[in-house]
């Protein structure tokens, strides 16, 4: 006898949970902005994103779809861009990995990564020239800073840019890269040889400049994010104009601005893997029957359910505070870790638990919830892993630095 829903995609439609109504807090235009996405995610997002996910294919066809949202540039002013508040480009990053993570980590990387740091370190003709293209997705962008040989410790990357006459030449490899083969405006971070080895940020546009020397292959053989296609990039003496250097990216800590503005959408990013897997495990439970009765009426249940929605209540409010404080320019790295930290082992905890109540459904692809369960352990490592994380809030509280 079946007593499940037949059609599962109803499982991870929106349920608005929202345990301390923080709703109340969100401006008219803000709810708009997260009603529209939730939206996309429920009707366009969900019902294709296993599919993807499983053939390892990303699903070009939703980026116009997702063009038409105007959600592009997040919080980025001007360039038609959609000026958005933080809270309302944070609440975009849960409601798009509250449907699926791969598409969710496709935003991260083109308007969190590689339209901000346009924005942040770009000159006005710089952001003239990219920013509105991206922002209608005719160019998409990627952000390669994660070597083969650099992942944490990336402050030693390797890549170098070496000025001959009107050109850069890049030579290095890049490891990890979100949209690497598919973007056509990829932003290396890379040395300067003639620049006391200071670190820069260099735009590759490959529709224009068509450089010889880009390689890019794909990666196969990943257990989560399947449907994002990150890339191992070659640079063979890539020859890019000189004005695509980044005008303002003059030494790492230049590139750790960029950082903490996208570690922030990350942490809004986890929290939206908590709540869709939170609420498919809800309905699933008031569905699913045991011993003669839905498995939600049994305490263990409302038990794991209760931890479920205690954690994600946490990391909500962590969340909107973080906004606020970013609205009046207060966020530095550590806080953007600290807020990453919450929420990936958070969410990466109530993944967990809901995989655990849709028993054998929780690891099949059509109730949803393997998949966040899955991609968690993507927005776990990328973007520091956790324990870089602590080692910035620890570097943070005690003042002392325990990287080597
Ligand atoms: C799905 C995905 C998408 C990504 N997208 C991008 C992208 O678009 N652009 C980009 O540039 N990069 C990207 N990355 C790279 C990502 O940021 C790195 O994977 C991450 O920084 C970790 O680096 P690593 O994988 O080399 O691990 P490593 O640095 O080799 O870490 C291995 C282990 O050692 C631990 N460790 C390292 N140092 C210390 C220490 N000092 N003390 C204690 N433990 C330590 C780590 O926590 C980890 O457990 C992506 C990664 C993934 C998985």
């Amino acid at each position: 006898m079946a007593t499940l829903s037949r059609n599962t995609d109803e499982l991870a439609r929106s349920q608005g949970t929202d345990f301390f109504a923080t709703d109340d807090l969100l401006t008219t235009e803000e709810l708009s902005i997260r009603d529209r996405v939730r939206a996309f995610s429920d009707e366009q997002l969900i019902p294709v994103a296993n599919d993807y996910w499983e053939r390892g294919e990303f699903p070009h066809t939703l980026v116009p779809r997702y063009a038409e949202l105007a959600v592009a540039g997040g919080t980025i002013r001007h360039y038609g861009c959609p000026g958005m508040s933080p809270l309302a480009d944070g609440l975009v990053a849960l409601e798009l990995a509250r449907g699926d993570g791969s598409f969710s980590t496709f935003n991260g990387v083109h308007s969190g990564l590689a339209m901000s740091s346009i924005d942040l370190l770009g000159s006005e003709e710089q952001k003239q020239r990219w920013l509105p293209t991206m922002a209608r997705c005719d160019k998409l962008g990627a952000f390669a800073l994660t070597e083969p040989d650099h992942g944490s410790d990336v402050v030693r990357l390797e890549t170098r840019a070496r000025r001959d006459g009107d050109y850069w030449v890049l030579n290095g490899a890049k490891r990890w890269i979100g949209n690497g083969s598919i973007a056509d405006l990829v932003l290396v971070w890379a040395r300067d040889e003639d620049g006391h080895g200071d670190v820069g940020g260099f735009v590759i546009d490959r529709a224009e400049d068509d450089p010889i020397g880009y390689h890019p292959s794909v990666i196969t053989g990943k257990t989560s994010n399947r449907a994002l296609w990150q890339a191992d990039i070659r640079l063979d003496n890539v020859r890019i104009p000189a004005d695509n250097r980044l005008a303002n990216s003059r030494t790492f800590a230049d590139t750790n601005r960029c950082l903490t503005k996208s570690r922030q959408t990350v942490a809004w990013e986890a929290l939206g893997h908590a709540i869709g897997a939170y609420e498919c495990a809800l309905a699933y439970a008031k569905q699913r029957k045991q011993f003669g009765r839905p498995i939600a009426g049994f305490q263990l249940i409302q038990d794991k359910l209760s931890h479920m929605v205690a954690d994600i209540t946490g990391m909500q409010l962590i969340c909107l505070r973080m906004a606020q404080l970013q609205a009046e320019g207060r966020v530095g790295l550590e806080h953007a870790s600290l807020a990453k930290l919450n929420t990936a082992t958070g969410a990466r905890r109530v993944c967990a638990m809901a995989r655990d109540i849709l028993g054998g459904n929780g690891i099949l692809l059509d109730h949803h919830v393997a998949r966040h369960h899955a991609d968690m352990e993507a927005v776990y490592t990328y973007e520091g892993t956790d324990t870089v994380q602590s080692l910035i809030v620890g570097r943070a509280v005690t003042g002392m630095s325990a990287f080597a």
